[in-house]
């Protein structure tokens, strides 16, 4: 591609991105198209001989953006709500554009020493102490992938040169309202599906500590090697908070590695009025957050944290002939996890950080923790509706409960709210499934949300439940 061509569409999509944003809400939040639909319109074959900016640009906006569901539309409150931002946007282009790799240090030391800068920027925010030191990886599946791998190295020192095979069964905590990635980790770690225990919760179904003794000491009894216990400040159906400080003491007294999951929640560590939730997470050996949700940083941007960095380099430091460089004082970004490669990403979230600011950064959060007690408040007031107690963060949940109604009937009335909701497009949210029931769930955290995004949807349940 020739500079100028390149100069006049990059112009040209800087616009129609600006334009985009701005104008999010004209779309319908969730796309219109039937599976396989986009697939349809695509030919089965690459091009033989080159095309257009033109033509790839039509087919864009004909072939994609009706395939679109925009994550950017501020009526967006299903699953987390996330959004990017300028700042965020433009250092994505520019890390694309150097297309460093960071392997080893020489291969990009820009890239190396930035993320280590800008995760102790991102430490202190959150009110973490130091000692704390991260890598930035795609998604909490990952982060949580190499803790426990991490875990597993230490914990588990059998399995390192003859397999799991040679090595006592190891055994991983959770609850029930831990996120799946934490199973889909256990199984690829080969602890198999029995590997991961769910502890018993108590009030606000988080994690009973003393239940988490219990059953580790019964594990050690019966000949098992229990290894690393997960625990989450914001689950995903309800933002629930495990007693984190009292399952570290637990943890630590058997020498278990503790996983801090806070992949939503984590940034409203910065605010000073959350803090409680986040008591005794500085003891967690590990912690992973995602500025991808709820930092404005678009996707993909997972921070794992861990206070040993020699744990991670025991499990996946593997220097071959080819990589050796010399420079043996400073980080290799390769040694932290299972990827080799890996993009520029600091910088998108060290322009995220300089541009909003640390005071910038608590305003939204704030601004997004307020609409979601201004929602609780309007549920509150209103005969015949139901609110999941107690919110937490920026996640409302709630459903309709009008009397008379209850159990599967209950559940139809919910769902069918929920999709008469979703099909009018001015918003989409999404459900969880508490004690075998249906609950709608309302998360806010897009930069562009604000009171009147949050009262249209109140309304549209509202009309919804009647019609229904
Ligand atoms: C979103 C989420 C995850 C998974 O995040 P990915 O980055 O999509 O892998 C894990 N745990 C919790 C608590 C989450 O909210």
């Amino acid at each position: 591609m020739p500079p100028e061509e390149f100069r006049e569409w990059g112009r040209r999509f800087v616009d129609w991105i600006a334009d985009y944003l701005e104008g999010a809400e004209r779309y319908p939040v969730l796309a219109r198209v039937a599976p396989g639909e986009v697939r349809r319109n695509l030919p089965a074959a690459a091009p033989e001989r080159g095309e257009s900016m033109d033509a790839l640009f039509r087919d864009f906006e004909s072939v994609v953006m009706p395939g679109v569901t925009h994550w950017n539309h501020p009526g967006f409150f299903g699953y987390f709500a996330i959004s990017g931002s300028g700042p965020g946007i433009l250092g994505e282009l520019l890390a694309a554009a150097l297309n460093v790799n960071a392997m080893v240090w020489k291969s990009a030391p820009a890239a190396t020493e930035l993320e280590a800068v800008v995760l102790d920027w991102l430490r202190r925010f959150l009110g973490l102490p130091e000692g704390f030191s991260g890598a930035i990886h795609d998604t909490a599946s990952t982060s949580t992938f190499t803790a426990l791998a991490a875990a597993r190295e230490k914990g588990l020192p059998e399995a390192r040169e003859r397999g799991m095979a040679a090595a006592p069964r190891g055994v991983v905590y959770g609850t029930a309202e831990t996120h799946s990635s934490i199973a889909k980790s256990v199984r690829a770690l080969g602890f198999g599906r029995r590997g991961l225990r769910s502890v018993e919760t108590g009030a606000g179904r988080a994690m009973d500590p003393a239940a988490l003794a219990r059953r580790i000491d019964a594990d050690l009894d019966a000949g098992l090697r229990p290894l690393a216990v997960v625990a989450t400040i914001g689950t995903t159906s309800t933002a629930a908070v495990d007693p984190v400080a009292r399952v570290a003491e637990v943890a630590a007294a058997r020498g278990l590695w503790l996983h801090v999951d806070a992949a939503y929640a984590g940034p409203a560590a910065g605010l000073g009025l959350l803090r409680p939730h986040f008591e005794g997470w500085e003891c967690a050996d590990s912690i992973v957050l995602n500025p991808h949700k709820w930092l404005f940083t678009p996707v993909d941007c997972s921070v794992l944290y861990v206070r040993d960095p020699a744990s991670l380099r025991a499990a996946f430091s593997l220097v071959p002939a080819y990589l050796e460089t010399g420079e043996r004082e400073v980080e290799h970004l390769m040694d932290q996890g299972l990827a080799l490669g890996r993009r520029f990403r600091a910088l998108k979230l060290w322009f995220v950080l300089r541009y909003f600011g640390q005071e910038g950064l608590r305003r939204v959060l704030s601004r997004h923790i307020a609409l979601a007690r201004r929602l609780a408040g309007r549920i509150d007031a209103e005969d015949g509706w139901e609110r999941w107690r107690p919110t937490r963060f920026s996640l409302v949940v709630l459903r309709c409960a009008r009397r008379g109604t209850a159990g599967p009937e209950r559940d139809r009335i919910n769902r069918r709210i929920l999709e008469r909701v979703n099909a009018g497009g001015e918003a989409f949210v999404s459900h969880t499934e508490l004690d075998g029931e249906l609950w709608i769930r309302v998360a806010i955290g897009n930069l562009r949300t604000r009171a009147r995004h949050v009262d249209a949807l109140w309304e549209a349940l509202q009309r919804a439940a009647e019609e229904v």
